[in-house]
């Protein structure tokens, strides 16, 4: 009933954001820090921003999301938050044993200004932090950025923290993935392996947020990058950033500190960004591409082929992370959709976000970028120009439900199905379960709303 009081006329809004279409760094950071195995996730900040980052990946991955607070009171928020860090540090490896703590800051110890670098030496100079674990450190303030700035931080911190340079390469492939799904990572390195690529990956959650029940608490999961690998990217023959926004400063890192040249690729999501994916992987391993990917490739081609008339010129709109929004529309696009409005609450700085999309599919769409970006604007969009099929994250079930609008949920949060963290949407063989998962809602839609005498038994 409150969406109601939409206004279609659009105004100039620049002091109010009316449900943001994004979220806050420390969740981002948080997410890529489970990425790396063995390593507990630290929020330097109040109780709250933690249980808030801890509660949104747990509900978004439906499985419990270990990470420890700096738990500020007033005496931090005045005089800074050192001593509880250092006390922090003392406690989590006595209780918790972690080979890593991945600390991220919060708005509130970026206001205070509190220097991770010299409070971290300190820690290790005072010996509270024990031999041979290590400490990392990104600054994630959220009044600034979004969840995706703040995973592209703690990846490049990564970086920063453990890659090193021997001279002597080791024939590897760095793999950097954006902010995607556990089912999305462990499909990159499918792809990786089928070309018989030796690969490092990190950040890699797969199998930390996503893993199986056995019966047993697992305080560190068996997923991971190991903090070996990481290290050794730095001797890697070359990196591939896949997704620009989430990716990328850590490649770029690696480049300066390494010297290991890198080269950017979209999200690998259906047919033309797969294809640009796999030639990349292809080349810079020096690897021919093998049958069963030709095969997976096939399968995704005959669907689209057989099915095209369901798919062809439906109108669609999208919101949510710009790496994902990128591919996303190239599917799309591929699949002979027409693509309304793309809307992300993360800044674009340099990366162009709004030319991508139009070279993607021309002038006509209407792109939103910037930390401004919200879903009170995208639902005014969506009413001055209803599409067929909205694609975002659960927090568009609303004008959906409004509008009567199918919704395809993609991107973070997803807070009221479950499947994302197991189901890829990358690669072939992820594009396929989308492509289904598409074909699915057009064709409900139209069961439903054929009139009697054009009910379809077959289709
Ligand atoms: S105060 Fe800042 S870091 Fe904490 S939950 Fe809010 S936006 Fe996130």
């Amino acid at each position: 009933m409150l969406l109601r009081h939409t206004p279609t006329e659009l105004s100039e809004r620049n002091a109010l954001t009316i449900n943001p279409a994004k979220t806050c760094q420390p969740i981002g950071a948080m997410y890529a820090a489970l990425g790396i195995h063995n390593c507990l996730p630290h929020s330097h900040g109040s109780q709250g921003c933690c249980a808030y980052h801890r509660s949104a990946l747990t509900r978004h991955y439906n499985d419990p999301i270990m990470a420890t607070t700096s738990s500020f009171s007033e005496g931090a928020s005045v005089f800074g938050g050192q001593a509880n860090l250092i006390e922090a540090f003392v406690n989590i490896f006595s209780l918790y044993n972690p080979d890593v703590i991945a600390v991220n800051t919060t708005c509130l110890s970026e206001v205070i200004g509190d220097d991770m670098v010299q409070i971290i030496k300190k820690a290790y100079d005072e010996k509270k932090i024990p031999e041979g674990k290590i400490v990392i450190h990104a600054n994630t303030p959220s009044f600034t950025g979004s969840h995706v700035t703040g995973y592209a931080n703690m990846a490049a911190a990564m970086v920063k923290y453990f890659a090193k340079k021997t001279g002597r390469k080791n024939g590897r492939t760095t793999l950097i993935p954006t902010f995607i799904e556990p089912s999305d990572m462990s499909e990159i390195k499918h792809i990786a392996e089928e070309l018989g690529v030796k690969y490092i990956m990190y950040p890699d959650v797969a199998d930390v947020v996503n893993g199986p029940m056995d019966g047993k608490f697992h305080m560190y999961p068996k997923g991971g990058c190991r903090k070996e690998w990481i290290e050794a990217s730095g001797d890697s023959d070359s990196a591939i950033a896949i997704g620009r926004f989430g990716a990328e400063p850590a490649a770029k890192l690696l480049d300066t500190q390494c010297k290991t040249p890198y080269q950017n690729a979209d999200v690998p999501i259906g047919i033309t960004t797969t294809d640009a994916f796999v030639d990349t992987l292809r080349k810079a391993a020096g690897v021919s591409v093998p049958e069963s990917l030709r095969v997976e490739r096939g399968r995704l081609v005959d669907v689209l082929c057989d099915m095209n008339q369901y798919l062809y010129g439906k109108k669609v709109s999208l919101m949510g992370d710009p790496d994902i929004l990128i591919s996303m529309t190239q599917f799309c696009r591929d699949a002979g959709m027409e693509v309304l409005h793309v809307l992300t609450g993360t800044p674009s700085g340099k990366m162009k976000f709004a030319e991508q999309i139009r070279k993607i599919c021309g002038e006509k769409t209407i792109v939103k970028v910037g930390l401004q970006m919200d879903l009170f604007l995208f639902h005014q969009l969506i009413l001055a120009d209803k599409p067929d099929l909205i694609m975002g994250n659960t927090y568009c079930k609303y004008i959906c439900r409004d509008l009567d609008i199918p919704l395809l949920r993609i991107g973070f949060p997803i807070y009221d199905r479950i499947g994302q963290s197991y189901v890829p949407i990358t690669g072939y063989r992820g594009g396929l379960h989308l492509l289904l998962k598409i074909l699915s809602i057009f064709m409900d839609r139209q069961d439903r709303d054929a009139a009697e005498e054009n009910v379809e038994l077959i289709m």
